[in-house]
């Protein structure tokens, strides 16, 4: 069980590395085919201008604030979410049974807690402040890669909104991918148009 930790953990945090986390989230979804009325969601999150961080106190000290950052997590999750470190300074949510609400909630108040603590470092305090998107899944229909892609474009757009705050995948940013896909050139013309040509 020590090979089946290195496998899944990630060194440097402790946390769920990419590939577990996107293990987790096909178990999640697989549960969630079989029963009715499930529900998930999934956060994003990318600290803020993090290549400051090791600009102004090295690289050795962004480890740190990392490390931080994943023990925040850890305690402002509950046992049966899913936390994993699946870039550098990017990090996932796996949350179980959360709709809208409970989500937000549960983001939040991570958000707050890193803007509030500041890590201290080397006997000096690095601040720091994180974006999120979020997805959620009310019905089971949703797989899970369509998820983590709207999580992502709602971080996107946390991060053009200002950064330090959590977005929600919208039905204006599902209208804005069809539009652009709509757009695209050599896109497929309506069904109705070809049966014309
Ligand atoms: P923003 O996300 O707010 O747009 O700005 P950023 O500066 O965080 O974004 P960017 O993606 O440009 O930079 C991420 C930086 O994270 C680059 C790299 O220096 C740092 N980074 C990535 N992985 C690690 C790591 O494992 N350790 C440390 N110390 N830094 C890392
Ligand atoms: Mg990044
Ligand atoms: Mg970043």
């Amino acid at each position: 069980s020590e090979l089946l930790e290195l496998a899944t953990t990630d060194s440097l945090t402790g946390l769920a590395n990419r590939r577990y986390f996107l293990a987790r989230l096909g178990q999640e979804h697989a549960r969630m085919q079989r029963l009715e009325d499930q529900r998930a969601a999934v956060l994003m999150l990318d600290l803020d201008f993090f290549k400051n961080v090791n600009d102004r106190h090295g690289h050795a000290t962004g480890d740190s604030v990392l490390k931080h950052f994943a023990g925040l997590l850890r305690r402002g999750l509950r046992r049966i979410d899913t936390a994993g470190r699946v870039g550098g300074e990017e990090f996932a949510i796996l949350l179980y049974d959360a709709g809208r609400d409970k989500a937000l909630a549960i983001g939040e108040r991570i958000r707050l807690s890193f803007e509030d603590a500041a890590s201290e470092v080397d006997g000096f305090e690095v601040g720091g402040t994180v974006s999120m998107g979020m997805a959620v899944c009310e019905d089971g229909v949703l797989d899970m890669s369509s998820m983590l892609a709207q999580a992502d474009e709602a971080l996107y757009c946390a991060k053009e909104r200002g950064r330090n705050r959590i977005e929600a995948a919208s039905l204006q940013m599902a209208l804005d991918r069809a539009h652009e896909e709509m757009n695209r050139p050599g896109a497929m013309a309506p069904a109705a148009a070809q049966n014309h040509a």
